[in-house]
C-alpha cells in the first residue's frame, strides 16, 4: 500500500485531503503540530472504517523533526509516494506592522516547510522514479493581499519552488503542482458575518468552498489521471482569480 502524507492533516483543508486520499486506497500519514488530539480523532474515525491512518506530530518549520517524521513514517507504514503540502499560517497586518518575527513565522510555516517535506520526500521518489508533490498555495500569492504582504510572498514563493521543483524531477518521474485554493471554509477564514459576506460578493459563483473543494483536486492530482500534469498552478477559487 502506497503511502501519503498530508502536512497539517489533523483539521481544516488538510483532514479533507487525508480523508480523500483514504478513498484513493493510500496509507496516511497524517500530521499535525499543535491539533494532536484533532489529530488522533480523525485517525481513529478513518481507521474504524477499515482505511489505514496514522498521526505523526512535528513542527514542519523544524528541519530535525521532520527528518525523524520521515523515518517514522517508512518505519510505520512505508516510505513516502505522495506528499502534500499543506501545512500552513496567515496573519493580517499593515505592511510596516510586520516584525521580523512575523515574517520570519510566516515564511517558515509556508514556504521553509515544504522545503523541509520535499527534501526528506525526494531521494525515496527519485529511486523510484515516481512521485507526486502537492503544494498547497494560495490565490493571494498569485495576485496579492493587502495587509498580508508576507503571506503573499510566501505562497508565491512556494509557487516558484513549484514550478521550478517540477522542472528539475520530471525526468526522475516525479511530478510537482500547486494547488491554490480561494476563499474556504476553516479556522483561517475571518468568521464574522461581514466578511464572509463581502467575499461572496467578489466571488463568481457566489459561494465560499468546503474544503472538500480542494480535497477533491489534490486527489486527482495524487492520481494516475493527472500523470502528465507537472509544474501547474491550479485555482479552487470559485472564479475570484481569474
Ligand atoms: P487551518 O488554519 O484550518 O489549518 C492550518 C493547518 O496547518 C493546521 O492543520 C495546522 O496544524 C497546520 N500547521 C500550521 N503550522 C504548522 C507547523 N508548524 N507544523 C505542522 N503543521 C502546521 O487552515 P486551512 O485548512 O484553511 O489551510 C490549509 C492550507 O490552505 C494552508 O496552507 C493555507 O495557507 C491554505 N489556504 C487556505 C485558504 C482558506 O481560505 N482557508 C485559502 C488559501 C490557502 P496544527 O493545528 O496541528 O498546528
Amino acid at each position: 500500500m502506497r503511502t501519503a502524507l498530508v502536512t497539517g492533516g489533523g483539521r481544516g483543508i488538510g483532514a479533507a485531503v487525508a480523508r480523500a486520499l483514504c478513498h484513493e486506497g493510500y496509507a496516511v500519514a497524517v500530521n499535525c503540530n499543535k491539533s494532536y488530539d484533532e489529530a488522533l480523532r480523525l485517525s481513529a474515525e478513518l481507521n474504524s472504517c477499515g482505511f489505514v491512518t496514522k498521526v505523526f506530530r512535528c513542527d514542519v518549520t523544524s528541519p530535525d523533526e521532520v527528518k525523524r517524521m520521515f523515518e517514522d513514517i517508512e518505519r510505520e507504514l512505508s516510505p513516502v509516494s505522495v506528499l502534500v503540502n499543506n501545512a500552513g499560517a496567515a496573519q493580517q497586518k499593515l505592511f510596516c506592522d510586520i516584525t521580523d518575527k512575523d515574517f520570519q513565522d510566516i515564511l517558515s510555516v509556508n514556504l521553509t516547510g515544504a522545503f523541509n517535506c520535499i527534501r526528506e520526500a525526494l531521494p525515496y521518489m527519485i529511486r523510484e522514479k515516481k512521485g507526486s508533490i502537492i503544494n498547497i498555495a494560495s490565490m493571494w500569492g498569485q495576485v496579492g493581499a493587502s495587509c498580508e504582504v508576507h503571506y503573499s510572498a510566501a505562497k508565491a514563493g512556494l509557487i516558484g519552488l513549484t514550478k521550478a521543483l517540477a522542472k528539475e524531477v520530471a525526468p526522475s518521474g516525479i511530478r510537482v503542482n500547486c494547488v491554490s485554493p480561494g476563499a474556504i471554509f476553516t479556522d483561517m477564514l475571518p468568521q464574522d458575518k461581514e466578511t464572509i459576506d463581502r467575499l461572496k460578493e467578489e466571488i463568481p459563483l457566489g459561494y465560499i468552498g468546503s474544503p472538500e473543494d480542494v480535497a477533491n483536486l489534490v486527489a486527482f492530482l495524487a492520481s494516475e489521471k493527472a500523470s502528465y500534469i507537472t509544474g501547474q498552478v491550479i485555482g479552487v477559487n470559485g472564479g475570484m482569480v481569474i
